[in-house]
């Protein structure tokens, strides 16, 4: 290990084994959950982050595997003590990624990928120069609607909202330093661990 206070001790995005921090981002319905659920299943050797959420768990959702889900009050803490890398609000809820579990893995050298939206991208982008951003696309914007709508978990007005995120998230793909067309979700996770390793 750098002795602390070196420039490699204080560059969390890459570990000492040269690991560096991917980011997994792009419009919501995307499928990008779907990726990471396969991954989870595919590459366990793949480690991922687990954002905190004031969000309520969908059908199927565990505690402390697709998200730590918190009251408001839990997550202004988190904001408050620092230990958040990045965080944002997202169409009326907020999500953020826990700053040590990510530093730890990354000092260990375990391949880490972070699924966060854009606003998380753009912070992660600004702290963390090196890290890797990739951007999910959908193959069309027409389907892109179809998936969020044939969700069937969310009320009209949620759906309006992230299509309107949607928008400007597709906007942003030049922003990321390559994309992914999500036509198979097995090829995009084939494509990630290639990324990642
Ligand atoms: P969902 O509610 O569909 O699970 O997620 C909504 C959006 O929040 C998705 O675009 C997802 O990528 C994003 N998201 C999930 N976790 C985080 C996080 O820790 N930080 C940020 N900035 N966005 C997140």
């Amino acid at each position: 290990m750098p002795p602390s206070g070196s420039p490699e001790a204080t560059n969390v995005s890459s570990g000492p084994t040269g690991k560096r921090l991917t980011v997994l981002s792009g419009p919501s319905g995307v499928g990008k959950s779907t990726v990471v659920a396969e991954l989870r299943r595919s590459h366990p050797e793949v480690w991922l982050s687990v954002s905190v959420t004031t969000r309520t768990p969908r059908p199927g959702e565990t505690h402390g595997v697709e998200y730590y889900f918190a009251t408001g009050e839990e997550f202004d803490r988190l904001v408050a003590a620092g230990e958040l890398l990045e965080w944002a609000e997202f169409a009326g809820n907020r999500y953020g990624t826990p700053r040590a579990p990510v530093e730890r893995k990354l000092a260990e050298g375990v391949p880490t990928l972070l699924e966060i939206d854009l606003q998380g991208a753009r912070q992660v982008r600004e702290s963390m120069p090196e890290a890797l951003l990739v951007f999910l696309a959908p193959p069309s914007w027409e389907e892109l609607e179809s998936r969020l709508r044939g969700r069937g978990t969310e009320p009209e007005d949620v759906i309006a909202r992230r299509l309107a995120a949607g928008r400007v998230e597709l906007a942003a793909e030049k922003e990321f330093d390559l994309s992914l067309v999500n036509t198979a979700v097995g090829d995009v996770c084939d494509r990630l661990v290639a990324l990642l390793k």
